[in-house]
């Protein structure tokens, strides 16, 4: 926003504050009450909040263009057979992969494969130990060394721990793991947590094969090739052609981490014809450990609401703008925050103060702010605002009004 913009807008918001001061004071015991409102809204919202997205289990947490570039993963190995030959195919065309293992299928016959994995250049990655469902807890505690316990709540987390562990442990003792996928894609916040503790990034996927589905093993209908299932793909053609439905989706996302399971051999057949239609339609091939590409799965914290910017480029992983405006009233000097446009909520990031949606216009339009926290040493660390109770700004959004202390341009008060 342009200065000549914001100093009409301080003698609007002049008028209008001292309008409103007449206001009671506002309750702020009850915006708790909001939290779990707020919660899955935010879950809603989950891809405009990219700090959070790569904690879903199912989704990969990067969405910038791939240009092109697409990195494959294979699930639920190492087979005896089968992984070697997918390796034989990766290294014929000088693709490098990432292999997500389940440790109970490392035994002393396909431990030589993992130690070909690396060798190779690929990533070894950890997939669980027998392939449990987190969220229904169903095949968590199913012959393994992490079904014994006494109290039934510590248990589940304990069995967490050790499906993680276990194949952590084999992995540390071949090459430094750093990638973890939950098997369905399906997560819990206590197995993040441990994921966390253990410095693992979870990702899911932007393309699955549904090479599972094509297979005569799993989920057909006997056919190879076949997929009759309509929640697989979208069209006939597609349904007969593993290759065609995954083509499709590579074209959707122009790239991105694509989902197949070394474990059929079906997919083993197929992933050397998909290749070569990807090479043949101007594909490269990457692995999810490019940083450029894959910036968040990598560790890079992406802004987001309440961040220091100096211009929109900045803000871009929010799907925001930088907020500008002078530093003080008795300086020229400018400062910024990235915010975007909000009716009521705005998304919030884990390790980011929540956030606030509040009208900087005198209630014609929203933007989201940080909530004045811990985290931002109570707007101390945004230059420029300091804390003030603003008003929920709702527009044609329903939520309850409310009024909380939030970081906002120390010239606003
Ligand atoms: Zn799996």
């Amino acid at each position: 926003m342009s200065k000549k913009v914001w100093m009409i807008l301080v003698v609007l918001l002049v008028a209008v504050a001292a309008s409103a001061c007449g206001e009671d004071a506002h309750d702020h015991d009850h915006e708790n009450e909001g939290d779990l409102y707020e919660a899955s809204f935010v879950e809603a919202q989950a891809a405009k909040a990219d700090g959070n997205i790569g904690r879903l289990g199912s989704v990969a947490p990067d969405r910038k263009p791939f240009g092109k570039q697409v990195a494959l993963t294979f699930d639920d190995g190492p087979h005896t057979t089968r992984t070697p030959r997918v390796l034989d195919t990766l290294k014929a065309h000088g693709i490098k992969a990432t292999f997500f293992i389940n440790g109970n299928r490392v035994n002393d016959d396909t431990r030589p494969i993992l130690k070909r994995i690396i060798e190779e250049g690929h990533i070894l990655a950890n997939h669980s130990y027998n392939h449990p469902n987190f969220r229904s807890g169903e095949n968590m505690s199913e012959r393994n060394a992490c079904s014994r316990s006494d109290e039934r709540r510590t248990e589940r987390l304990r069995q967490e721990e050790c499906q993680i562990e276990t194949t952590h442990n084999i992995i540390a003792e071949l090459t430094e793991p750093v990638y973890f996928r939950f098997p369905y894609g399906n997560n819990t916040d206590s197995a993040n947590n441990h994921l966390d503790k253990l410095g693992l990034r979870s990702t899911g996927w932007h393309v699955d094969s549904g090479d599972w589905c094509f297979s005569n093993s799993n989920g057909g209908n006997g056919n190879v090739g076949d997929c009759p299932r309509s929640s697989i793909t979208s069209n006939t053609e597609h349904q007969k052609s593993m290759v065609a439905h995954t083509m499709a989706g590579i074209d959707k996302h122009q790239g991105g981490i694509v989902l197949f399971h070394d474990i059929h051999e079906y997919t083993v057949t197929q992933v050397p014809v998909l290749i070569e239609k990807l090479i043949e339609s101007g594909y490269t091939f990457t692995n999810i450990d490019n940083v450029e590409l894959f910036p968040i799965l990598n560790g890079i914290t992406p802004a987001f609401i309440g961040d220091v910017c100096a211009d929109d480029e900045t803000c871009n992983y929010t799907g925001g703008f930088c907020e500008i405006y002078p530093a003080s009233l008795d300086s020229m000097d400018l400062a910024g925050f990235c915010t975007e446009k909000c009716e009521g909520f705005c998304p919030d990031a884990g390790g980011k103060a929540g956030t606030f949606c509040t009208s900087f216009d005198g209630g014609l339009t929203g933007q989201c702010v940080s909530r004045s926290d811990e985290v931002n040493n109570f707007c101390q660390n945004i230059p420029g605002t300091k804390a003030q109770e603003r008003d929920r700004f709702i527009g044609t959004d329903n939520p309850r009004p409310s009024t909380v202390e939030v970081c906002v341009p120390a010239f606003l008060d």
